[in-house]
């Protein structure tokens, strides 16, 4: 990748991803979501040697949603150590993001702190320590990004409206007792988390830690050791995609997360990290266009880890 001129490569994926648009719908079931243009596209590449190169709306904020599932893991982590793998698995789930059968037979315990119940038992660890886990979410990623980022509350409002399916999976938790706070303040920290608003450079600078050790080249701060940032690569590789991770990890080959608002990190382990951001999904919760743009990235670059 070092050889390559990443801008040259990103002027290229830009051209080959054109014939995909039109091919997947935005994330209507969040209403404000359904309101962004979708023609967007984006993308990123921050390496830990300090290149950067961008592409189209690269420096346009956009709902980052379940990508800062991250940054609430990476956190909670650093703060209960394995305790967090009490409360949620390490397994890829099969089954989509709001999945509630798999979670009621499996009793109340999410398979993987990227599905939706299992963010949310983070939330609900997060809230034994922060009155406000969104904005203790919201300031690791502004640290990390090195510039502020904001709740877009209008986001937030509209997904707490219509929050159903999360409703049901956070008092079927607090039923069987995985969460111990008052389900609907487990939710609205989870949706307010999830309307974080960045742009691709933000988010590949964001994620440098994760492809340096754990070191943030930009900070200059050890953020994660160097131990937990390979199994937070290793479940992002195994879980980050929900039930397409198999055909993501087939495609693209780098540990990588998805968010509804249609963006993608991947991370590039040793070199760099690659955001990309489209609105149309597939019918996994993943960006179409932003699936091919890696897909392609990783053909041009010779980057996959596999
Ligand atoms: N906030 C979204 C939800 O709960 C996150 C899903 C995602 O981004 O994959 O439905």
């Amino acid at each position: 990748m070092d050889e390559v001129s990443i801008a040259d490569v990103l002027a290229e994926v830009a051209v080959l991803v054109k014939p995909h648009f039109g091919k997947g719908q935005p994330a209507d079931y969040i209403p404000q979501l359904a309101r962004v243009p979708r023609s967007k596209f984006g993308m990123a590449v921050r390496t830990v040697s300090g290149q950067e190169a961008v592409i189209g709306d690269a420096d346009e904020g956009f709902s980052v949603q379940s990508i800062t599932k991250v940054f609430s893991l990476g956190l909670a982590l650093n703060r209960f150590g394995d305790e967090v793998w009490t409360r949620v698995g390490k397994e890829p789930s099969g089954t989509p993001f709001n999945h509630l059968s798999q979670l009621e037979a499996e009793e109340g315990v999410p398979r993987n702190p990227f599905i939706n119940a299992g963010a949310m038992a983070i939330s609900d660890l997060l809230l034994d320590s922060v009155r406000d886990p969104a904005a203790l979410v919201r300031g690791f990623a502004s640290f990390l990004a090195d510039e502020q980022v904001e709740i877009d509350e209008t986001v937030a409002a509209s997904e707490l409206a219509t929050a159903h399916q999360n409703r049901a999976i956070a008092h079927l938790m607090r039923g069987k007792g995985t969460i111990s706070h008052d389900p609907e303040a487990v939710v609205a920290a989870y949706c307010r988390q999830c309307a974080l608003t960045m742009s691709c450079r933000q988010l590949a600078r964001a994620m440098l830690p994760l492809a340096a050790g754990g070191f943030s080249p930009l900070v200059q701060e050890t953020i994660f050791p160097e131990r937990l940032t390979r199994r937070l690569n290793a479940l992002l590789l195994t879980c980050g995609i929900y039930d397409s991770v198999g055909s993501f990890a087939y495609r693209v080959g780098l540990p990588a997360k998805s968010g509804v608002g249609g963006g993608i990190v991947a991370v590039v382990p040793g070199k760099a990290t690659i955001a990309v951001w489209s609105p149309e999904l597939d019918r996994f919760g993943t960006s179409v266009v932003g699936t091919v743009a890696l897909e392609r990235f990783s053909q041009l670059t010779n980057c996959s880890v596999l």
